[in-house]
């Protein structure tokens, strides 16, 4: 089973944008299932680490289906806020996924670290950790990093998240102000993905 090319990839999300997005990452000629026809619950991202909650999450949906798994699980990590969100980027915008109130929280906190922080660069970036797995067993991991600098004031309205508020390193428009084909090519996921197709 292991060792046989995977052309049947269950992507284990339950976000339908996400769904999206990965499958327009991967090769045309692997067929791709989604976890909604199965109406599996997700499971609990207990994790320490981007890593964990990817295994997690695709161990548990292989688990559920008998079928090899892709999931990933991703955020951004701030240096001054100890790497904060990191793994709980999802939960800083509450039940609904609030965006803005998530965005609202990152200011809040670096108000709190630092009064000053406006007059200095905020090194930041965004992590993407994929894994592939078949039932208890792990196949493949990869990481992709972004790295950049915290916005002084979310600009504009493209993609989603902390979009806003994230200037990728050598640029100067964040990735809100990007058009998406232009974020795509540089960003944590493509770069994660660059790095698992080789065991596709
Ligand atoms: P996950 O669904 O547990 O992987 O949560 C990822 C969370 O990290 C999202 O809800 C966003 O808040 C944030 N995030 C991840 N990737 C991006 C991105 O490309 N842009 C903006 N925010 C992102």
């Amino acid at each position: 089973m292991l060792n046989k090319k995977i052309n049947k990839l269950l992507i284990g999300t339950n976000n339908k944008g996400k769904l999206r997005e990965i499958r327009d990452l991967l090769p045309k000629n692997i067929k791709t299932l989604s976890t909604f026809v199965f109406k599996i619950n997700s499971p609990n991202e207990n994790g320490k680490t981007f890593k964990e909650n990817s295994l997690i999450k695709s161990k548990y949906f292989s688990k559920k289906t008998n079928l090899v798994c892709l999931a990933d699980d991703s955020g951004l990590e701030i240096d001054i806020l100890n790497k904060r969100p990191g793994i709980y980027s999802a939960r800083w915008g509450g039940k609904n996924s609030n965006f803005n109130k998530a965005i609202k929280k990152v200011y809040h906190e670096l108000n709190k670290k630092d009064k000053n922080w406006v007059k200095k660069k905020i090194k930041a970036r965004f992590v993407c950790a994929l894994s592939i797995s078949y039932l208890n067993k792990k196949i493949a991991e990869t990481t992709g990093k972004v790295e950049g600098f915290i916005s002084i004031k979310p600009r504009g309205k493209n993609g989603f998240g902390y979009d806003p508020i994230f200037i990728p390193r050598n640029k100067s428009k964040t990735f809100g102000e990007m058009k998406p084909s232009q974020k795509f090519k540089i960003d944590h996921r493509f770069r994660a993905f660059k790095k698992i197709k080789k065991f596709l």
